[in-house]
């Protein structure tokens, strides 16, 4: 089933789920007990939303050994874990902001694990139990920040720097799905996430022996080799097979800024 979350003049933000081309409301709580409404909107009549609220975006680095090359980075030997705030996402055509610091901004085309069950410790074979389902995510990066800052905060926690969409899908097979990534009709990235070195369910194990996993939360598995510069007035799209295509225009923050 694919749960998003939206709104429109009328109704205020909330959960819904999709049907072809139509979504109907959902009566209660997706990660606990719920009831599926009739689908009586068009989906192109709705705003959609990031399809999940999380207490927090943990993000994985350099989990293709491709993207770690091209970064002159080695292959680590446990994952890299780094976090984005709440406050970076931003919804299916939303744009991407380009701050002013930053003189290189680029995407990250990643797969994104829903959690749907509180955890910690959680073991090797309940792993899978934990996912509520999988969506897209673009893990907005400003690389010239993260190189000359020591750590990723600011070079990963803009706002607008986790778009993510454009619903969940909670019936899927993670192992080998291919991820594109097109900034206007130029292929950037390609690659299935067979090719990723830590799988989903070590992921889980790996981060819930640090922290507990709420409801939510998402966990971001890496992007593959291609990462490239966004600059003004382009368009960025990432599709994940049988998830569907995020895409996200591209402003510099003067052009968001009230002109008087
Ligand atoms: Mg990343």
């Amino acid at each position: 089933m694919k749960i998003l979350r939206f709104s429109t003049p009328d109704l205020p933000p909330r959960f819904g789920w999709l049907h072809e081309d139509r979504v109907g409301q959902l009566d209660g709580d997706p990660f606990n007990a719920y009831r599926r409404l009739d689908p009586d909107l068009q989906v192109d009549s709705v705003t959609l939303l990031p399809p999940v609220q999380p207490s927090k975006i943990l993000c994985v680095g350099r989990n293709f050994e491709a993207h770690a090359r091209e970064m002159d980075n080695p292959v680590d030997e446990i994952p890299l874990l780094f976090l984005k705030p709440p406050s970076s996402l931003t919804a299916p055509g939303s744009p991407i902001v380009l701050p002013p610091q930053s003189r290189q901004v680029q995407h990250e085309a990643e797969l994104a694990v829903v959690i749907g069950k509180q955890g910690r410790w959680i073991h090797p074979d309940a792993a899978m139990d934990h996912v509520f389902g999988y969506t897209i995510a673009n893990d907005v990066t400003a690389r010239d920040l993260q190189h000359t800052d020591r750590l990723f905060t600011r070079a990963k926690g803009f706002d607008t720097f986790c778009p993510l969409g454009p619903w969940i899908e909670t019936d899927y097979d993670p192992s080998d799905a291919l991820i594109t990534c097109h900034v206007g009709d130029e292929l950037r990235q390609m690659a299935s996430t067979r090719d990723m070195i830590f799988t989903v369910p070590q992921l889980i194990v790996f981060a819930s022996s640090i922290m507990t996993l709420m409801p939510g939360d998402l966990i971001l598995t890496g992007t593959p080799a291609g990462v490239g510069d966004l600059t003004p007035g382009v368009s960025v799209s990432i599709t994940i097979e049988g998830l569907g295509t995020l895409t996200n225009p591209v402003l510099s923050e003067d052009e968001m800024r009230p002109t008087n």
